[in-house]
């Protein structure tokens, strides 16, 4: 029974259908379609692991468990969710009913990547709507002092501290106005099911003392700025929107004249538009980009060795210590994300780059950039270090970051650390490790 077990479990990962039918069939027991191994990992799991949809269609198709968990507590909808092989975590979540197990894992959603307001971009300039939205009693304001969130800190979570009109009011009466940034309709309550919409205002209080702001609410506090990774302690549903904020009252901040003629500008379109004021200014004849939200493009690459078994991860001297990631950097003018992969990826780490697959993206709001997240596959393995741009570079084989990732490399005291999950290059390592090898 063991070694049959044993067989099974391997058709099942390598994505052997034919084997795995067989085996089911042939087994007097019919509990075979759902034995575990001595970690609880059951044939479900294991297509799960390696992203074999044909083999876990069959075996749901043949009625096994699905919600059977390993030892350390996982079900292979979790092991799915965790590998990003998001049409076999459709196939059991269509199956079960457990309600619990969110359905839509289409693509993976990067974090910051997920905002759930309706940006109603064409209302913008509709000053009227705008007025009208900003008096609703229904309408929230979330407050920045000096770009940092007025928040809640409540179950290990940063959470948007929602401020009405009411208490705000004497400020946009005032004047000079304060910035305020129209950002959308509807509901970023984490506790509200009933999916009311109403109108989200960004609100610039930098001219308030901290003491003041503290006042608007009793339990929230102004997010530390010294703490540069407390911005991705928000549930995934607020940090799209955070990032959204941050990102256009940095704008606000740091272009407040006119780049072409150098007079002031005033804010139009609910916080999306800059005017020049000088009425004689280029800039407001035709469409130009210095009147909107600046938005820089970056690559970050996860390069991948030309026999496919390790992937290259460098250090900036900045980072933490021990911490290790993909290699990146901005995006020129007149140039295409291909080739900027394969600049970045030569100038870094003299590592010359054939193939390049765009793999997913990230809103970046430090302070407005967009992470373009690239697979590249080498050609050559020689590394050469750009001492000015990082610290070191290395292969890294998937089995040491395998350990990483599971938690294992921790228990042996591993001398190297993976970004947060937060963080797009996770997502790009994960997407490597997950590729092909059994957990
Ligand atoms: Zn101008």
């Amino acid at each position: 029974m063991g070694k049959m077990i044993d067989e099974l479990h391997d058709s099942a990962s390598k994505g052997q259908l034919d084997l795995v039918l067989m085996i089911i069939e042939s087994s007097k027991q019919k509990s075979v379609i759902n034995a575990q191994n001595d970690q609880g990992w059951t044939a479900l799991m294991f297509a799960a692991r390696n992203g074999r949809v044909n083999v876990a269609d069959a075996l749901i198709k043949k009625g096994c468990d699905v919600d059977l968990m390993t030892k350390s507590g996982q079900t292979a909808v979790d092991i799915a969710q965790f590998w990003n092989h998001s049409s076999i975590v459709t196939l059991i979540t269509s199956d079960s009913n457990n309600s619990n197990i969110p359905c839509q894992l289409s693509t993976v959603v990067t974090y910051f990547g997920k905002n759930p307001l309706d940006r109603c971009s064409a209302m913008r300039d509709n000053q009227e709507w705008i007025e009208k939205e900003l008096h609703q009693a229904s309408t929230k304001y979330i407050l920045f002092h000096k770009l940092n969130p007025f928040v809640l800190y409540q179950d290990n979570k940063y959470e948007i501290c929602p401020i009405s009109y009411k208490d705000i009011s004497f400020l946009l009466m005032g004047d000079p106005k304060p910035v305020y940034i129209f950002l959308g309709l509807g509901c970023l309550d984490l506790s509200n099911t009933n999916g009311e919409r109403n109108a989200w205002f960004a609100l610039d209080v930098s001219t308030l003392e901290e003491e003041r702001v503290l006042k608007f609410s009793k339990k929230a506090e102004i997010l530390s700025s010294k703490n540069k990774y407390a911005i991705m302690g928000f549930d995934e549903i607020q940090a799209g929107v955070i990032a959204q904020c941050k990102s256009l009252l940095t704008w606000h901040l740091r272009y407040k004249f006119c780049p072409t003629c150098g007079s002031v500008t005033n804010i139009a379109e609910a916080g999306y538009k800059r005017i020049c004021a000088n009425k004689d200014c280029i800039s407001l004849q035709g469409i130009h980009n210095t009147s909107y939200p600046r938005l820089d493009p970056v690559v970050i690459m996860l390069v991948i060795s030309p026999d496919k078994q390790q992937c290259l991860l460098g250090r900036q001297k900045t980072f933490p210590p021990g911490l290790f990631s993909c290699l990146a950097g901005f995006m020129e003018p007149g140039e295409t994300i291909e080739d900027a992969v394969r600049r970045e990826v030569m100038e870094e780490s003299g590592i010359k780059v054939d193939k390049v697959q765009y793999h997913t993206c990230q809103p970046w709001p430090m302070p407005m950039q967009l992470m373009i997240g690239c697979l590249a596959y080498a050609t050559s393995n020689y590394i050469k270090v750009d001492q000015n741009e990082l610290e070191a570079a290395r292969w890294f084989p998937k089995k040491e970051i395998m350990d990483i990732l599971t938690g294992h490399g921790l228990n042996s005291g591993a001398a190297f650390s993976l970004p947060p999950k937060q963080a797009i290059a996770y997502q790009l390592i994960k997407t490597f490790v997950g590729t092909s090898s059994n957990l």
